[in-house]
């Protein structure tokens, strides 16, 4: 008797843990992007295909003359699938836009013909003239300009630029009942600080701002909307595209929002126009069932190549190494499937020395290629302070830990891990070479 009620006690005991795995397996899951997409809804092509079809219509006819009356009420849209033209919501975009909508867990998403549209048009459709927000030092460049000059000049809308990373410096640039957005990066470009969004989304709701927050560098591995931003957007252009070919953009947020920007009288999607074309979307959406894979892959390449830099006496910027200032906040923010991402920094302090290598990586070794932009397969690599942050000063640069001889590089995953070292070091031991001959 004893003994059985021992076993079964035990087996009682085994079972709950199982069961209590299998709960916070389940937890976890519910914390993977890649689950939400596993279990989005599938368009399929019109005659039983297995992708979407492209609906590359500018207009779409009615039935009954009624109908037609019942979509510019908005009684009848895009939720009861009727459409009215496609500069309005397009089947095929909002098709793309489920996908992403899923993978950062907002309610809805519409995609844009660029990733700086998605961003001035949110902008511009949660700030009016005279109204004012606060933004993040270290801003994507063009983003940088459009707050600091472009809105300004054209709407009277100033903007505070902040260490985000000073949460009470956050707090005291917000000015009660003007400040509406608090804009920021998941992972700033290019100096790789993290945000830390949670906290800033309480601010943000205690102020009564809306959050927005662009998630470019970190698609699967951070999900700001998750961690209580209130829109998301992207330059879909990067990672998410994956393969350089297309410019894009997206803006993930709630229905209301997403309703507000298509809205016939006041929206910035449907008045400025910056709607995607639907044959973008369709090559798009055939490229968001691997991103997860891709992300992994970028991070363990990038991660690998941190490490083995910082082995050569290299300065070099990773949030997946120990040493970052954020990667304690990055691990406790990240979902942990996709690593650390897969921008790195290696500062060459120089420009000479950073040209110098980049010359070498490119046209030497393979390693590379010189061009802005990132999340491609090849590795990407440009000098920050004269390309894409160039439209900072100099003062402003020094501030944001922007060094002459920066380089950012966007770590690829084409070829082997052990092939592209060797491609990197040999490179490397050129421009130590070449550095000695020349003194
Ligand atoms: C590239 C980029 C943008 C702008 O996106 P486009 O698709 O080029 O318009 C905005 N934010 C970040 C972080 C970017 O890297």
């Amino acid at each position: 008797m004893s003994t059985n009620k021992c076993v079964r006690s035990a087996t009682v005991a085994s079972l709950r843990e199982a069961s209590a795995k299998r709960l916070s397996l389940m937890a976890d899951d519910e914390h993977d992007p890649e689950v939400h997409l596993g279990r989005a809804r599938h368009e399929f092509g019109e005659h039983g295909g297995i992708n979407m079809s492209i609906e590359a219509s500018a207009t779409f006819h009615v039935m009954e003359p009624e109908t037609m009356r019942k979509m510019f009420t908005g009684e009848l849209g895009a939720a009861q699938d009727h459409y009215i033209y496609s500069r309005h919501f397009n089947p095929t975009v909002l098709g793309l836009g489920h996908l992403l909508a899923a993978m950062e867990g907002t309610e809805s998403a519409y995609c844009t013909s660029s990733g700086i549209s998605a961003i001035s048009s949110v902008l511009l459709q949660l700030v009016s003239t005279g109204g004012h927000i606060v933004a993040c030092n270290t801003l994507y460049g063009g983003t940088h300009a459009l707050l600091c000059d472009f809105l300004p000049r054209t709407s009277g809308i100033t903007t505070t630029f902040v260490d985000i990373r000073d949460h009470a410096a956050v707090e005291a640039a917000i000015v009660e009942g003007k400040t509406k957005v608090l804009y920021f990066e998941t992972m700033s470009n290019p100096t790789l600080t993290v945000a830390d969004i949670p906290a800033l989304s309480k601010i943000g709701k205690r102020k009564g701002l809306t959050v927005v927050v662009d998630n470019t560098f970190t698609p699967m591995l951070i999900s700001p909307a998750r961690l209580g931003a209130d829109v998301v957007v992207h330059s879909v252009s990067k990672f998410i595209s994956g393969a350089g070919d297309i410019i894009a953009g997206a803006i993930c947020g709630s229905n209301s929002m997403i309703n507000s920007m298509m809205d016939l009288h006041n929206g910035t999607m449907m008045l400025l126009g910056p709607t995607m074309n639907p044959k973008a979307a369709f090559e798009l959406s055939e490229r968001v069932p691997h991103l997860g894979l891709r992300m992994k892959e970028h991070g363990v390449r990038a991660l690998e190549f941190a490490k083995r830099m910082k082995k050569l006496g290299l300065k070099v910027i990773y949030p997946g190494l120990e040493d970052h200032p954020d990667h304690l906040l990055l691990k406790s923010i990240r979902n942990p499937q996709y690593g650390f991402g897969g921008m790195m920094c290696l500062d060459m302090e120089t420009e000479e020395m950073a040209n110098g290598l980049m010359y070498q990586l490119q046209n030497a070794t393979h390693f590379g290629f010189m061009a802005v932009s990132l999340g491609y397969y090849e590795t990407l690599m440009s000098c920050s302070g004269n390309s894409t942050s160039s439209e900072l000063t100099d003062e402003e640069k020094a501030e944001s830990g922007i060094s002459p001889g920066l380089i950012r590089m966007s770590v690829g995953y084409n070829g082997t891990l052990e092939q592209k070292w060797a491609q990197f070091e040999n490179a490397y031991a050129k421009l130590q070479d070449g550095h000695k001959f020349h003194h």
